[in-house]
């Protein structure tokens, strides 16, 4: 085949999608660490890094500018539509979404549901703001589009890369306030690692994701309300019943140990099931599978077992599922395979 100097130097086109977060906030000082997040523009977080023009042709787009604690399916629908255009039409061979670290692995979870492509999707932060001493944010970045170029990023669903590791979706989880090591994947460990851009990979994620997952978002415009209740010694089941009467379509119980809820709010929860409301039995613990008809009856309860996924990523499968069925035992099966 003949090479043309066009073809020969065709770069990978990567999108850019910032959300906000702290790898777009400012400070008031190197060593301050009282900061703003979200308000420096995509534009300028791409000026830091002149390094990735060098490797693909980038384009960025500002999809919002929060902090991700504020983060809503409203965002989470326009990204989710953004992306699949972008990969879909042939626009982009890969995106890369900036986006605070606080609810990372949530939206990194439903765009894993829900984005029909097998390119590379990296999500990427910080976890010091851009006027900090060692700002992370910068080669963050860098090592992004570096997955996102890479051939061996193809099928692995939605990515996260942050401090020279590379996490599935499905199982990446912010574990420290502060720390720039904050994201593991404690049920499996990172499938890979990005060092000053040299990627290499391990392992790649075995559940149903993207291209084979059983959602699709040209199909989703709305997602129903889902609750997560969180469990202790002493507890009472006033949440549980205002969550009910409040008309939730969905309740994960993050319960104490392998999912066990305090009695009085395993009775509340039993109530809620009886009445058609799908109950997930999930953990506080943070890592472990809840096992089902583990100290909990779940087939006599009417209960789901989330598996091994902790009650924020079971509270966006939850909400996908219920967009497709109220089946029980079909909204098991879903937690077993994605
Ligand atoms: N609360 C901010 C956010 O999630 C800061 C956390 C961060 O980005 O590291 O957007």
């Amino acid at each position: 085949m003949l090479i043309t100097a066009t073809t020969a130097l065709a770069k990978p086109t990567i999108y850019i999608l910032a959300t906000g977060g702290t790898i777009a906030g400012s400070g008031s000082g190197e060593l301050s660490s009282s900061y703003t997040s979200g308000v420096v523009t995509v534009d300028k977080l791409l000026a830091a890094v002149p390094q990735i023009n060098e490797i693909a042709t980038i384009k960025g787009e500002q999809i919002s500018q929060i902090g991700s604690q504020e983060m809503n399916n409203e965002v989470w629908l326009k990204l989710a539509k953004r992306t699949n255009e972008l990969l879909n039409s042939g626009k982009a061979d890969g995106v890369v979404i900036t986006h605070g670290t606080d609810t990372m692995e949530e939206t990194a979870y439903f765009l894993d549901l829900v984005v029909k492509s097998d390119k590379p999707i990296v999500m990427v932060g910080a976890m010091r703001n851009s006027a900090s001493m060692s700002a992370d944010g910068p080669l963050n970045l860098f090592n992004a589009v570096n997955v996102a170029i890479s051939k061996d990023a193809v099928g692995k669903g939605v990515m996260v890369t942050m401090n020279d590791e590379i996490h599935a979706a499905r199982e990446v989880t912010k574990t420290h306030t502060t720390g720039v090591d904050t994201f593991k994947s404690p049920n499996t460990g990172k499938i890979g690692s990005v060092f000053y851009g040299n990627v290499k990979f391990y392992m790649s994620p075995t559940r149903k994701h993207t291209i084979n997952s059983d959602f699709d978002i040209t199909k989703i415009t709305e997602l129903p309300r889902v609750d997560i209740i969180y469990s202790h010694a002493n507890d009472n089941a006033d949440f549980v019943e205002i969550a009910l009467k409040n008309g939730t379509k969905g309740i994960i119980s993050a319960g104490m140990g392998n999912g066990n809820p305090y009695p009085s709010v395993l009775n509340a929860l039993q109530n809620g099931a009886k009445s058609g409301i799908i109950i997930v039995r999930d953990s506080r613990v943070g890592a472990g599978e809840t096992t089902r008809n583990g100290e909990v009856n779940d087939d006599e309860m009417g209960f789901v077992a989330s598996d091994n996924l902790n009650a924020q990523k079971a509270r966006v499968l939850l909400m996908l599922a219920l967009t497709k069925t109220n089946d029980r035992a079909k909204i098991q099966e879903i937690f077993y395979t994605h």
